[in-house]
């Protein structure tokens, strides 16, 4: 059984503010440490099931926040960017189950910890066939496509709830309860360790009752931006039309050239403002 793992940080138990989630950030070092915990009992979940292969891609900000020598000797990991498949970069190579550790919820719909959609100094929302997709679902989306089920999304509660609607069946675990966009009650970092350990290891021994997540080509996708200045920017990406001020819309048969027009808008409207980096 091979395993693939795309890990994020916005969900990651006791995480609650940007600073803690930016590498020039006061409290940076200790949550790195506390990211790849997490992800790291996640993979022992997999081998405790029987997993023979693991492969973690690191899939925040600039997304070289793991720290490979603290990972169990089985595991190997994806870091760095950029990456043509970004939060799923080598899911392309074939897995028999996909985990989501450390999500957080898309832009606005929840007021999750820290929600986002991709990039969130650009994104309001995106619609994918007129269903709002979070980046869980997105990334569902890219890893059905090579025939991967999602089987297990971590991080708030938040999260947790908008993958069983979009997912479902999925396994969630929420480590932390969200009070408000930057605060939340969190478990103790061993407690939520422990309980995706044994989730991750459910989720794979009821395998078989999860399914790639796919959706009906053609496929229709809408950006909305949070200013006009953005999408002045995105509308010159070939083959887009402009819906409204804040309204960007794209169609194809192709999901990867769906993925690729969802980067490439967010990009070109993150260069209308200075200083915009990917979450
Ligand atoms: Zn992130």
């Amino acid at each position: 059984m091979k395993i693939y793992i795309s890990c994020d940080m916005e969900g990651i138990s006791g995480i609650v503010h940007v600073d803690q989630t930016r590498s020039n950030g006061q409290d940076y070092p200790r949550c790195r440490e506390l990211m790849t915990e997490e992800v790291n009992v996640a993979a022992l979940g997999a081998f405790d099931a029987g997993a023979k292969e693991v492969l973690i891609n690191d899939s925040h900000a600039d997304m070289r926040n793991i720290i490979i020598e603290k990972l169990d000797p089985r595991v190997q990991l994806i870091s760095g960017s950029l990456k043509p498949l970004s939060m799923v970069q080598g899911v392309e190579a074939g897995f028999d189950a996909a985990f989501f550790v450390g999500y957080h919820a898309g832009m606005g719909a929840k007021a999750g910890i820290l929600d986002h959609t991709y990039y969130g100094s650009v994104v309001s929302e995106v619609k994918i066939n007129s269903k709002a997709m979070n980046e869980a679902a997105i990334n569902a989306l890219m890893a059905g496509s090579y025939g991967t089920p999602v089987v297990l999304v971590t991080g708030d509660d938040r999260v947790c709830e908008e993958v069983r609607e979009i997912l479902s069946p999925v396994e969630t675990v929420a480590v932390k309860w969200a009070i408000t966009r930057y605060s939340a009650r969190s478990l103790h970092p061993k407690e939520a360790q422990r309980q995706i350990r044994e989730a991750a290891a459910r989720a794979l021994r009821s395998i078989s009752q999860y399914k790639p997540f796919v959706l009906p080509s053609p496929y229709i996708l809408h950006i909305k931006m949070l200013n006009a200045g953005m999408v002045d920017n995105a509308e010159i990406m070939p083959g887009s039309r402009r819906l409204d001020a804040l309204t960007l819309e794209y169609k194809t048969d192709k999901l990867m050239d769906l993925f690729k027009a969802l980067l490439t808008a967010l990009t070109l409207g993150s260069e209308s403002i200075p200083q915009v980096r990917p979450k």
